[in-house]
């Protein structure tokens, strides 16, 4: 079956291709062939068709250089870079062999076996159904969740060998960590039998780590402390400790030692293990990749580059929920916000996707306009006059049919309709050093400088490197210097 899907998936993406030609880097002149030297007759039929010896094809679910989990990492970086970072993280364990509603759901439906593991996808819609009424109910609600609001968020659905689901988040929440310390918000104490017993009893059964040999190495020798850091040192407040980078939570009674830290609330209502933490930059470059950006086999697409696109698809076995997962098209990342990427390779050297047939005449341009030409043939009102690259894309969005919005509605040189977005969006870029050469420089130029041209971005200059030194005096002997020093290393 999960052969079958990864099949499906393949012709689904292959349905919805599109063609790009890719320049010969050692080209010198940038000149791409035009619509006639594009299209060519079928063989087979008397259709119109994209010469297929001059181009290759790009499946959509294939995003040249990145795999997919290497993007969703520069996601969640942008989001740091823009936001600082978040505030807690938070893990979810699912625990279908104990959770009464489901079992009740399995008892009642289908063939009636109540094994979760042989129903796969009524425990996978109980799973999400319980997550989004969570969120809804509990971590939306001011009152409850006592965080106040989650400003914006990055999730992972992670599925465990055995194939339970586990969500793995970070969220920037509205109150500080310092304050939602002083509430004391995150517990990780056994509570009082007498007094909070229904909260004692969720404590009891999802929250105590006991040590094993593939969860933590196993116990620790007296006096030390297990992988995960059991037990835990006595402590009667919550801090940051500088010297570890760590959090460490209060931490009174000798039964305390062995809690994971806790929100009550979600604890309450998620009825399952689960882990609820401050984040600490250290910490939270651990979670980065151990959970959030990992990579999974079965997601990982690698294009090789050479003559044509060369994909491989490296399959792995998929646990029965995870099948189910894929299949209702549930998504496996979440976040509040999405990230651009804009492309800034030289002319010479950058990609062309080119236009569905049906879209091609023999005089118009057979390519899609990449983002660079958009921003040199931004509208010519006042307001894009001295706007940059990064800052087009941020504030407005550039569609090619006429939006419905009250605001104003430009259009471009192109053609297309612009309109300022009610909100900014999250752009990011290849990342290059000094060592990249001229493409640094004609990054740096095309990050900072309002331009409408190639040419522009050259200035009066033989290269982008000297304007770029010629725009930044103060930096010219630094530069100059670093330039040596990789020279004689
Ligand atoms: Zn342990």
């Amino acid at each position: 079956m999960a052969w079958s899907y990864l099949q499906l998936e393949k012709i689904q993406n292959h349905q919805n291709n599109q063609r790009i030609w890719r320049q010969n880097q050692a080209d010198k002149v940038h000149c791409p062939p035009t619509a006639a030297q594009l299209i060519r007759k079928s063989t087979y039929s008397d259709r119109l068709i994209i010469d297929e010896s001059i181009t290759t094809i790009l499946p959509t679910f294939i995003r040249i250089g990145d795999s997919y989990f290497h993007e969703k990492e520069l996601h969640v970086n942008t989001m740091i870079s823009t936001y600082g970072l978040p505030t807690l993280f938070i893990t979810l364990t699912m625990a279908e062999n104990r959770w009464s509603h489901l079992h009740n759901i399995l008892k009642a439906t289908d063939n009636r076996d109540s094994n979760p593991t042989n129903r796969p996808l009524h425990c996978t819609l109980n799973f999400i159904h319980r997550l989004q009424q969570l969120k809804k109910h509990v971590w939306k609600n001011l009152e409850y969740s006592e965080w106040n609001k989650i400003e914006q968020f990055f999730e992972r659905v992670e599925f465990q060998n055995r194939g339970a689901a586990h969500t793995h988040g970070i969220y920037w929440t509205s109150k500080g960590i310092e304050q939602m310390i002083n509430e004391n918000l995150i517990r990780s104490d056994v509570p009082d039998p007498i007094t909070e017993p229904e909260l004692y009893a969720k404590v009891m059964a999802n929250q105590i780590h006991t040590c094993s040999p593939n969860k933590c190495g196993g116990p620790a020798a007296p006096g030390h402390v297990c992988k995960k850091h059991f037990p835990r040192q006595f402590s009667p407040t919550t801090y940051f400790d500088y010297e570890t980078q760590r959090y460490v939570y209060r931490c009174v009674k000798p039964e305390d030692q062995w809690v994971v830290p806790y929100h009550v609330e979600t604890l309450m209502i998620w009825d399952a293990h689960i882990n609820v933490q401050y984040v600490s930059s250290r910490k939270l470059a651990f979670y980065l990749t151990k959970y959030l950006a990992k990579s999974e086999p079965s997601h990982v697409f690698n294009v090789k580059e050479g003559d044509k696109f060369k994909e491989h698809v490296v399959a792995r076995r998929l646990g029965s929920m995870e099948l189910i997962f894929l299949i209702l098209g549930e998504t496996i990342c979440d976040s509040s916000c999405s990230v651009m990427y804009l492309p800034t390779d030289l002319p010479t050297s950058r990609h062309k996707a080119i236009r569905p047939v049906s879209l091609i005449t023999e005089d118009n341009d057979p390519y899609w306009n990449n983002h660079v030409e958009k921003y040199f043939s931004r509208p010519d009102e006042e307001e894009f006059t001295n706007i940059t690259y990064p800052e087009y894309f941020k504030y407005y969005e550039v569609t090619n049919t006429r939006p419905t919005v009250n605001r104003p509605i430009y259009t471009d040189r192109l053609g297309n309709y612009v309109v300022k977005r009610s909100s900014a969006k999250l752009v990011r870029f290849k990342y290059l050093t000094l060592q990249d050469g001229q493409l640094y420089f004609y990054q740096k130029l095309l990050l900072e400088l309002p331009c409408r041209s190639e040419d522009e971005l050259l200035g009066n200059f033989e290269t982008y490197r000297e304007y770029w030194l010629d725009r930044h005096p103060d930096l010219h002997d630094a530069f100059q210097q670093l330039t040596q020093e990789h020279l004689w290393a």
